[in-house]
């Protein structure tokens, strides 16, 4: 069944009209779900419209389930959909604002070797109106409404792989940026993919000027397939073709993620290559993410994100490291769920 946060205004409009009420009533529908309350809680629709409402589609798909505050401010955030499965969010408070990280799928099927979401496989897509509800509980959380915007960056850097899951992620992104929502512009908004060549050049048609950040994590295509099984289908010089043609059709600067794993990635003669590799006639950026050690991948993070990245700018090239946040808060995508997973026995 469909949740009823997984249309647009148009469509909610729709919807009403089908069901005898006046259009206006879509609107107090569309406010009420995107400032974060469930049916139960919009308190100007009567009673009789949300039962008809709820007769063919679910409820606000969403709950916090729990929140943890870091040290440095960080918090996060783990969801309870309508199933019951959950799935992490991330807010991080910056000079300009609040950046949230949402997750698009439950779990991941990609397998890359050090990351903790992939570790028990893909359990599902998450649908656009499950992931728009991670944006909308924490705006909510934060004592905002679909009026009172208190996120202003959104990262799609949680759990799974969002162009593996693509038409809900475009849906999200459509909805997310629309002046009837949150209103926040595409600008602001950052996807992270670990490669998938046809979905970026796809993406790159979408009219959408979000900022396209690739995890590369390897100075070449060698490195990049023993970390990244995916990296055997979409080779490692087609990815940054792609990047590429993303800056040609959009404009829009391209990222890089780079973790820095000891002894794998993280030599000045990688730098070298990197470097190399990257290069060419368009508008990129490095950034150096320290790696979060998890347990169960058994790698370990390098000392060297400072001598990498001075490297890497002597070539030229623009670069930074990325804050660690949130360390004592099971920072890195799917550590938390996976814990909550093992405690509860779920
Ligand atoms: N599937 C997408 C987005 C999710 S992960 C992607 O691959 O980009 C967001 C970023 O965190 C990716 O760059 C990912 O490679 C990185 N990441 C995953 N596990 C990590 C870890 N343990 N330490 C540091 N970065 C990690």
């Amino acid at each position: 069944m469909q949740t009823i946060l997984d249309f647009n205004l148009e469509e909610l409009k729709a919807i009403t009209k089908s069901l005898n009420e006046q259009t206006y009533r879509a609107k107090q529908l569309f406010e009420g779900l995107h400032s974060g309350k469930s049916l139960e809680e919009i308190t100007n629709l009567s009673k009789a419209f949300k039962e008809k409402l709820l007769a063919s589609y679910s409820n606000f798909p969403a709950q916090i389930y729990k929140k943890l505050e870091s040290k440095d401010g960080t918090k996060k955030y783990v969801f309870k959909f309508l199933d019951g499965n959950i799935v992490e969010g991330v807010l991080m408070k910056y000079k300009y604002g609040y950046t949230l990280c949402v997750s698009t799928q439950v779990g991941c099927r990609m397998n890359c070797s050090f990351c903790a979401s992939g570790l028990n496989g893909l359990i599902r897509n998450l649908s656009c109106g499950e992931i728009l509800s991670e944006v909308l509980l924490v705006n909510r959380d934060l004592g905002g409404s679909v009026k009172d915007r208190k996120i202003t960056n959104i990262v799609l850097m949680g759990s799974g792989e969002p162009l593996d899951n693509y038409n809900a992620v475009i849906d999200f992104l459509r909805l997310i940026s629309s002046p009837d929502s949150l209103n926040i512009s595409p600008r602001n908004i950052s996807l992270s993919t670990c490669g998938l060549v046809d979905k970026i050049d796809k993406l790159a048609r979408e009219n959408l000027p979000i900022t396209l950040t690739i995890s590369l994590h390897s100075p070449n295509g060698q490195i990049r397939e023993k970390l990244m099984p995916v990296a055997r289908a979409y080779k490692y010089d087609e990815v940054i073709k792609s990047a590429k043609r993303y800056f040609d059709k959009t404009g829009r600067r391209v990222v890089y993620e780079y973790a820095l794993i000891a002894g794998v990635n993280d030599s000045l003669k990688n730098a070298e290559e990197l470097a190399k590799n990257l290069k060419g006639d368009y508008s990129f950026h490095v950034n150096i993410i320290p790696l979060n050690e998890v347990k169960e991948r058994g790698l370990k993070s390098s000392k060297n994100a400072y001598t990498f990245k001075n490297a890497l700018e002597k070539l030229g090239i623009s670069t930074t490291v990325r804050r660690t946040m949130g360390e004592d808060i099971e920072g890195a995508c799917g550590q938390l769920r996976n814990k909550i997973l093992k405690d509860e026995n779920i």
